[in-house]
């Protein structure tokens, strides 16, 4: 019965880093989810397997989200298999740090492609079925750099800044349909993006964050299933910053 039907979740850049801690959050929550990542076929299937035992159906593809087709497949295939989509939540995301002076067109390129296209390609992809059903939750993992701004990052601080234009229009488009359209913006999260980051980078970046550490990407998850949850209701067109303090 359709009542009895169990939300369902759609994740890009499901397999590592925070869109993996979403993907695990919002199963734990009763979604059904299903997910996309790019390469890490290992770490996917993993994930497929420990959320096995939930009694909730999770699905994993292979998808360049820079790719409008295989997104439009991707969603396709989710909405076949699981039922129209109810939460959108955009994780995939890259970085290609260089001043502006060295930095490449190429660099300039895949960053816009992955983290904007991608989040345009995704969105436009689950909104008219969230329309017809009158209910939808987006949420768009931006950047505080889109937001403040971040040396050597102006490819990737213009798209996370993007994405807060974007997603603040969309609430203004379609919250008469139902949908809500929120933004989160994290600081500095553990993951195998900031890794590469060297110790130097990492304890200059510690001496600016109030709470004194780096923030664990369950976390980020926490504030995105609130988001995606009814809890949130009456909010939309939101940029919320989960950063420790690192902005003020
Ligand atoms: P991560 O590198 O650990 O994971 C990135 C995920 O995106 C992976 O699952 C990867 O498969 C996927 N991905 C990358 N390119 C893709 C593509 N073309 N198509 C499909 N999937 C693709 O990164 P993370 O730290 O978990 O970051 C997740 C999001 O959060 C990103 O949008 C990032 O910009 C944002 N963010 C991260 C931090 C941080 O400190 N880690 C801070 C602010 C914002």
């Amino acid at each position: 019965m359709e009542q009895d039907r169990k939300r369902v979740a759609l994740v890009s850049g499901g397999s590592r880093g925070i869109g993996r801690a979403v993907v695990k959050r919002l199963a734990a929550d009763g979604h059904e989810v299903s997910f996309c990542y790019r390469s890490d076929e290992q770490a996917a299937s993993s994930l497929e397997k420990e959320l096995a035992g939930l009694g909730t159906r999770v699905m994993a593809r292979k998808v360049d989200v820079a790719s409008p087709d295989s997104v439009r497949e991707w969603v396709a295939e989710t909405q076949e298999t699981l039922g129209t989509v109810d939460v959108a939540v955009t994780a995939a995301g890259i970085t290609r740090d260089n001043p502006l002076l060295m930095m490449t067109d190429e660099q300039w390129k895949d960053v816009l492609a992955v983290n904007l296209d991608g989040v345009y390609h995704v969105c436009r992809s689950v909104v008219f079925e969230m329309m017809k059903s009158r209910s939808g939750s987006l949420v768009l993992i931006s950047s505080v750099a889109g937001v403040y701004g971040h040396a050597t990052q102006s490819n990737y601080a213009a798209t996370k800044a993007g994405i807060i234009g974007f997603a603040k229009s969309l609430a203004k488009e379609v919250g008469r349909y139902g949908i809500r359209s929120n933004v989160v913006a994290p600081g500095f999260i553990e993951t195998d993006m900031t890794s590469v980051l060297n110790d130097k980078i990492r304890d200059e970046m510690l001496k600016s964050i109030p709470l004194n550490r780096f923030g664990d990407a369950g976390e980020v998850a926490d504030l995105v299933s609130f988001l995606a949850s009814e809890r949130a209701a009456y909010i939309t067109g939101s940029v919320f910053q989960i950063d420790g303090g690192i902005t003020i």
